[in-house]
């Protein structure tokens, strides 16, 4: 059989570090970094006798993320115990929740290349986040506890995944929403947002699951995807070989572009999940959930359409616009009392974005503010400036901060749209030009443009340039 023959079938649990202050059931910081086991205290390092409180935040920011991702909210819904011993886990347990999530049944749409889908998500859950190992001491392994009891949502998917750039899509598009709702910073490098992927494969067609692998903790997207194709690869060829796909963990091993088994289903964990005695089921009111629904900004979906009609901007842009919320806030700000709302989405998505590093995207760290933008568009549209002017105006309003007015003032930038001035200027170009002119005798009407040019450089590119090519042309075509 060959690959085509196959269909990948692809599921996520995707971990998210909340951005709480403090731990989960303590006191302690969540800042990421410090001293090792310096953000720890006896709650979180799981001493006897301690007890946890749960963090009211920890709550609200899970259903945050639910309501953006059309999840329903369990209005009672409990925490449990799921047992495991690993060293970076001080209580042998993580408390976790099994059958009464705080979030079920929502989803989200993806756009992936032009085509639109729906990924269900199954459910979303509250869980601590563990403690790190650190290998390369040379001294055996050390275990660092800052990273225990920082809260996670879990957020589980249906198997809804039928290729890597769907699953890219999604996690794009998750990241948007969790940074929209203000939930988590999302930081990828610095694992508060990571993700587990379940793959199997099944001849197209074909109704019913096959047997599928597991690759843990993937923080990159570009691993996800490079992982994804090389495992879908693998595990077609067992198949074609005869062979049988054997339900596992498997790693991904970047330096060397293969995944390797970590541990198979046999020795996987039986957690005895029971419900954590320590802490009392959380029940949250109708009331509750919908004054929480209300600290939700507008989503990047309903700001796209909102968008596109009402301010007559492409997809392609509002698309651009949307990727980041502080980019959406500042072109709504501007936009307001702009005279031309295409013109403010073409400034931010070419000189903008330009001059911000992907880092600053996310973040768009503008160094202005947006009504300097409003200003600018309007002065391109009342004609006092040119678009090309406008370029340079728009250059020192992000080193200095100063107003485009004042620049303009300032600088004498002012577009020269004096009939008179222009039409002696206009004149003498056409006497220096003699070739241009003959061009344009002869026929070569684009040869006008040479002499439009001629001016423009003239008045170093103050000259309205409609209003020069129209003169130019009543000339030659008088001569
Ligand atoms: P577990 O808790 O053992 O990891 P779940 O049944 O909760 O298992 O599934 C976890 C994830 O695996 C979900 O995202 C689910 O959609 C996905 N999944 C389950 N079965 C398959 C399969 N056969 N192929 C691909 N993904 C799957
Ligand atoms: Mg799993
Ligand atoms: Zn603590």
């Amino acid at each position: 059989m060959s690959y085509s023959d196959y269909e990948v079938v692809i599921g996520l649990e995707v971990h998210s570090e909340l951005k709480t202050k403090t731990k989960i059931y303590c006191g302690c910081t969540t800042e990421f970094g410090g001293d090792p086991n310096t953000h720890c205290c006896p709650i979180c390092t799981g001493m006897p006798g301690t007890l946890p409180v749960l963090n009211e935040k920890v709550v609200e920011y899970a259903i945050k993320a639910g309501l953006a991702t059309n999840c329903k909210i369990n209005e009672f819904s409990k925490q449990d115990r799921k047992n495991y011993f690993y060293p970076d886990l001080p209580k042998a347990y993580q408390v976790s929740q099994y059958d009464l999530p705080l979030c079920y049944e929502g989803e989200v749409d993806i756009e992936v290349n032009g085509e639109m889908k729906k990924i269900r998500i199954t459910r979303i859950h509250i869980e601590e986040d563990a403690g790190k190992l650190i290998h390369e001491s040379g001294e055996g392994s050390l275990v660092d506890y800052n990273r225990c009891g920082v809260p996670l949502i879990e957020i589980v998917t249906e198997p809804d995944f039928r290729s890597s750039d769907d699953v890219r899509c999604f996690m794009e598009k998750l990241r948007t929403i969790l940074l929209y709702a203000d939930v988590s910073d999302c930081k990828m490098n610095e694992g508060s947002l990571r993700c587990d992927i379940n793959l199997s494969i099944r001849k197209k067609g074909e109704k019913e699951l096959g047997t599928r692998t597991e690759m843990k903790n993937m923080n990159s997207f570009n691993f996800a995807v490079k992982a994804i194709q090389y495992e879908a690869k693998r595990q077609m060829k067992v198949l074609d070989e005869g062979g049988k796909i054997v339900q596992e963990t498997r790693r991904w091993d970047e330096s060397r572009g293969i995944t390797v088994s970590m541990r198979s289903k046999e020795e996987a964990h039986d957690y005895r999940y029971f419900p954590e005695p320590d802490l009392m089921p959380i029940i949250t009111s109708k009331e509750k959930i919908e004054e929480i629904r209300k600290t939700l900004p507008e989503l990047p979906d309903s700001r796209e359409k909102r968008y596109i009609k009402d301010y007559n901007i492409t997809k392609y842009d509002a698309d651009l616009i949307v990727a980041s919320r502080n980019m959406a806030d500042f072109f709504e700000n501007a936009v307001k009392n702009a005279k031309n709302s295409k013109a403010v989405a073409n400034w931010i998505i070419t000189e903008i974005y330009s001059r911000l590093n992907e880092e600053e995207k996310e973040q768009a760290s503008i160094p202005f503010d947006a009504d300097i933008l409003t200003e600018l568009v309007n002065l391109i549209e009342d004609g006092v400036i040119s678009n090309s002017i406008g370029k340079k105006v728009f250059a020192e309003c992000w080193e200095t901060g100063k107003r485009p007015a004042n620049i303009v003032e300032e600088k004498g930038l002012k577009q020269i749209s004096d009939d008179g001035q222009l039409k002696s200027m206009a004149q003498d170009v056409i006497d220096a030009n003699p070739k241009a002119v003959n061009d344009y005798m002869n026929g070569k009407k684009a040869a006008v443009g040479a002499l439009v040019g001629q001016m423009m450089k003239a008045t170093k590119g103050k000259a309205n340039p409609q209003m020069v090519n129209k003169l130019l042309v009543d000339i030659l075509d008088n001569m």
